[in-house]
């Protein structure tokens, strides 16, 4: 038994997730049963009154009219703070609370009446309609259910047992009935709580599974596409880039820039390993800055893309970057003092991989030529004579 309801306990947040999800779903049974239930007091007492003519002549007609009486306004009464509730407090617990209360009202009816039926003969239908239609859709926990089941099944044997004895009949086929009626319906109410409770936390447990595989998946996809260092796409995302620009049918020129720190063996040298990892950092940030598609393409060489670009925006981007990195001022040992990129690059429209191969090979070569012509600076692909330089702060 412990076992079995350590399984269902909820933490207070699951608690009320469940109150909410189960609200909503009983509901509309507490809304069908009082429609329901009313509809039928108003035949009760109109067929009582037809009955008797409008005289009530009898006893029995007054405590039955009594009887649905009660229960019509009970309906109301029970319709209107639903309504309330429904309106104003969005507390599902409430709501739930007043489900029960309704249950617990109905049931105890269900007793008087059919206690009052059983004068005459063993109908217990009331009783049984009740319990059964309670036990099955209404969501009530064996702390309530038990002793609520259990009183009204005392309560009933207990009257009929009076009937037994004052009245002169035979009841003990009620008692034998209703005491098995009650145990199927606490059955019935005990499955119905446990399951509903069951089903949430499974629900949970996948909800929840399916959120780690989901983190886990963008995560992995993030480290495949991502420089751990910089977090700039690596070039992996490379190819993926390239292969998205080639079905979008674009039709511009585009830039190719390949920017290679100058002399970084050396700074690494100097000023130790996690000092230059900081240094690919800055300079790495300060490339993004330029609005340019930036990739790490290698150790300390960056790719940055500029689509749809003229060639001499191309030239004036080129000399952009050299100049913010050199405004980073970070000292070094070079004979500049300070780090300082070179640029090669190149510039035209491209539909395939193999011209995009292209491309990179031409700015790959302007790029040894920037760095064989003295470094710190920019040099497009075909204009080795005409350098671009970085403009002195
Ligand atoms: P050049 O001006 O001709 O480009 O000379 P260089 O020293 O920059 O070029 P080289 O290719 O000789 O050296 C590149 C250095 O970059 C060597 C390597 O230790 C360093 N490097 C590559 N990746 C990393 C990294 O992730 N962190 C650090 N700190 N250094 C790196
Ligand atoms: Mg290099
Ligand atoms: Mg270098």
């Amino acid at each position: 038994m412990r076992l079995w309801k350590n399984k269902l306990v909820m933490t207070k947040e699951q608690e009320s997730s469940f109150f909410q999800k189960t609200h909503i779903t009983t509901r509309k049974y507490f809304w069908s049963a009082i429609l329901f239930i009313l509809i039928f007091q108003i035949y009760n007492i109109l067929y009582a009154l037809h009955y008797t003519d409008f005289k009530l002549h009898t006893k029995a007609s007054r405590v039955y009219m009594a009887l649905y009486i009660i229960m019509f306004f009970m309906c109301i009464a029970f319709s209107a703070a639903g309504l309330m509730l429904s309106l104003f407090k969005k507390q599902s617990s409430l709501f739930l609370g007043l489900y029960t209360a309704f249950g617990c009202f109905l049931l105890l009816w269900s007793v008087c009446i059919s206690l009052y039926d059983h004068r005459l003969s063993n109908n217990m239908s009331i009783f049984m309609t009740a319990i059964i239609y309670i036990a099955g859709l209404f969501y009530m926990s064996p702390r309530i259910t038990i002793p609520v089941f259990t009183f009204c099944e005392v309560f009933f044997i207990s009257g009929l047992l009076w009937i037994s004895a004052n009245g002169n009949r035979d009841t003990y086929g009620s008692c034998v009935n209703s005491v098995g009626l009650t145990i199927v319906a606490l059955f019935i109410s005990l499955y119905r709580w446990s399951t509903l409770r069951q089903d949430f936390l499974n629900h949970l447990e996948l909800e929840e599974k399916s959120r780690m595989i989901t983190e886990q998946s963008e995560k992995l996809s993030y480290l495949a596409n991502h420089d751990p260092l910089t977090g700039l796409w690596n070039r992996n995302y490379l190819q993926e880039w390239t292969e998205k620009f080639f079905t979008s049918h674009n039709t511009g020129k585009v830039a190719v820039f390949i920017a290679d720190i100058d002399y970084f063996k050396q700074y690494n040298d100097t000023f130790g390993h996690i000092a230059g990892d900081e240094c690919l950092k800055s300079v790495a940030f300060a490339l993004l800055e330029s609005g340019t598609i930036v990739f790490r393409f290698g150790g300390e060489e960056f790719l940055c893309l500029y689509p749809n670009a003229s060639e001499n925006e191309a030239d004036k981007l080129a000399m952009y970057l050299c100049t913010q990195i050199q405004k980073l001022q970070i000292p070094s040992s070079t004979p500049e003092g300070i780090v300082t990129i070179s640029i090669g690059f190149a510039i035209a429209s491209m539909k395939d991989d193999l011209e995009f191969r292209d491309l990179l090979h031409k700015a790959d070569k302007a790029l040894y030529q920037a760095k064989s012509n003295g470094r710190n600076r920019a040099i497009r692909y075909g204009m080795e004579k005409f350098p671009i330089m970085p403009t002195s702060n």
